[in-house]
């Protein structure tokens, strides 16, 4: 995809996020790879509801801002995860509600934190990681990320919010958009006693669409 292509897709994926209450305010933030092994990055302090194509962040290979307005505060989660997934083309982090909400629950396992609801929730995420909560801003929220060393795509930081990498932008937004709703349906069900998938359909889901799962 071209870089102007990209721009636009990044301000048209977050107006949609926007528009659908998924993040609100000027939470969320967003990266993606730029052809040339560069990023470009949603700037701090902007909402998703009306990003502008031309200022956002843009990184050289090496890291460098070149470009474009000062990046998002949590840019350093951002790069924990191009750091240890090498085929990360895009992450996408929001303050989703009902994220946020099973973050908390005491039933939200850490190494494993959505419940097996449906097959997309595991094809899409494999297995979601709890990680604690840090204060905005805090250096050791990237080191989190860095210590899973790769093994995991998408994250819940507690009492905060998701992060979802992928291998392109349109796949980490759909992504995101499955453990929204998983979560959502976690919530919805919760205490109801439904039936989940068993171990054994998990397994065949994970084998088929050889999905991250160890
Ligand atoms: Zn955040």
């Amino acid at each position: 995809m071209s870089e102007s292509d990209l721009r636009e897709a990044i301000c048209w994926q977050a107006a949609s996020m926007f528009a659908r209450g998924l993040t609100g305010g000027a939470s969320g933030n967003i990266s993606a790879r730029t052809e040339d092994g560069g990023l470009l990055v949603t700037p701090t302090g902007a909402s998703f509801g009306k990003l502008d194509p031309a200022r956002l962040s843009r990184f050289d290979p090496r890291g460098n801002h070149i470009a474009g307005d000062k990046p998002t505060k949590e840019m350093n989660l951002h790069a924990a995860f191009y750091e240890t997934r090498s085929k990360a083309g895009a992450v996408v982090h929001l303050h989703s509600s009902h994220a946020v909400a099973w973050s908390m629950m005491p039933e939200a396992e850490a190494d494993n934190l959505l419940p097996p609801l449906t097959a997309y929730s595991v094809m899409r995420l494999g297995k979601v990681q709890l990680l604690p909560f840090f204060v905005p801003g805090d250096p050791a929220m990237g080191d989190a990320v860095r210590g899973l060393a790769g093994r995991r795509s998408a994250v819940v930081l507690a009492n905060h919010g998701p992060v979802v990498a992928a291998k392109d932008l349109e796949a980490a937004v759909y992504a995101m958009e499955e453990l929204e709703e998983t979560a959502k349906l976690a919530l919805l069900l919760r205490g109801a006693h439904p039936k989940m998938l068993t171990p054994d359909q998990v397994r065949q889901v994970v084998t088929k669409f050889d999905v991250e799962w160890d």
